[in-house]
């Protein structure tokens, strides 16, 4: 197994295999790509983008994918997946993120939701195809996946929501397609709290299973602007990390802030001694491995 960190600021905390950088966030913001990270990019989530140009919007019949419409489980405003003038720039972004850094992880790199997109620009696209709705918004993504690939020249990784079954419906993500182009995927299973280990486990061992390519997941550590009391327990995220591991998942990423958040999570979890002993029971080669990587941050935290 392999773990990494993924940050919005471009310091490196010891103890990892890997760094992956939030060089483009959901709100639009970027900032510039460094040479021994990988680039995290949101492609179609992008506040900057849809406050700049609302016609670029995606639209659906429960209204449009903006931050506060809460038919949707949306965040952040979303560009129409079709859009030309977006995709081509971000082609062109991250072509140059790309070969400024170690290689692109993508997430929003699809539809908005279920239901997404109904702009007079998708109706007309989806009528010239003569594909059902599901097949057309799936070969829109695919298609657009395919282009990204002729870009990357290093290591491409597909991040996708945590949902196994309706990805297709939902966001016209099909895994084997994307599995043709990708290097690997990330199920980002963020939370602010790990509580009930065993859905995530699941999770976990139903990507494995579904997934052509080798799979990360990523744990919620210390988002920005969080205060102490808002984010899981170290407990909790060692114990989720167990037994994500035992499905055989191929890594595991930690989302914060930056360096210092992950200091004080590895802090943290060297401190729970008594919790380290436990997990050692909970399966075989990859909980040793977790296990022996928070052994590992021992000589760091000192
Ligand atoms: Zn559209």
């Amino acid at each position: 197994m392999k773990f990494g960190t993924y940050v919005y600021e471009p310091e490196k905390a010891a103890g990892f295999d890997f760094h992956v950088l939030r060089v483009k966030l959901e709100t639009g913001d970027r900032i510039p790509p460094v040479q021994d990270m990988y680039s995290n990019i949101a492609v179609f989530a992008d506040n900057a983008a849809t406050r700049s140009h609302p016609d670029w919007i995606s639209q659906s019949p429960l209204g449009p994918a903006q931050m506060g419409n809460n038919n949707f489980n949306i965040y952040w405003s979303v560009v129409c997946a079709t859009q030309p003038e977006h995709r081509a720039e971000q082609l062109d972004y991250i072509e140059d993120v790309d070969r400024h850094s170690l290689g692109v992880w993508l997430n929003s790199q699809y539809f908005a939701d279920h239901s997404h997109c109904t702009c007079p620009r998708c109706k007309e696209l989806r009528k010239k195809s003569g594909l059902s709705w599901f097949e057309w918004r799936r070969k829109e993504v695919t298609d657009y996946i395919a282009q990204v690939r002729e870009r990357v020249k290093k290591e491409l990784v597909m991040c996708i929501q945590p949902d196994p079954v309706t990805a297709c419906e939902r966001y016209g993500v099909d895994f084997d397609d994307l599995a043709k182009y990708a290097d690997a995927f990330n199920v980002v299973m963020f939370s602010k709290n790990y509580a009930t280990a065993w859905y995530w486990e699941m999770l976990a061992r139903g990507f494995k299973k579904l997934l052509k390519k080798p799979v990360y997941i990523s744990l919620y550590v210390y988002g920005p602007g969080d205060a102490a009391k808002d984010v899981p327990s170290a407990s909790e995220l060692l114990t989720v990390s167990v037994r994500c591991a035992r499905t055989g998942i191929d890594g595991i990423l930690y989302l914060a802030n930056g360096a210092s958040q992950i200091r004080d999570f590895q802090k943290a979890a060297v401190d729970k001694v008594e919790l380290r002993k436990r997990l050692k029971g909970y399966g075989g080669e990859p909980v040793q491995e977790v296990l022996d990587l928070v052994k590992n941050w021992e000589k760091i935290v000192e």
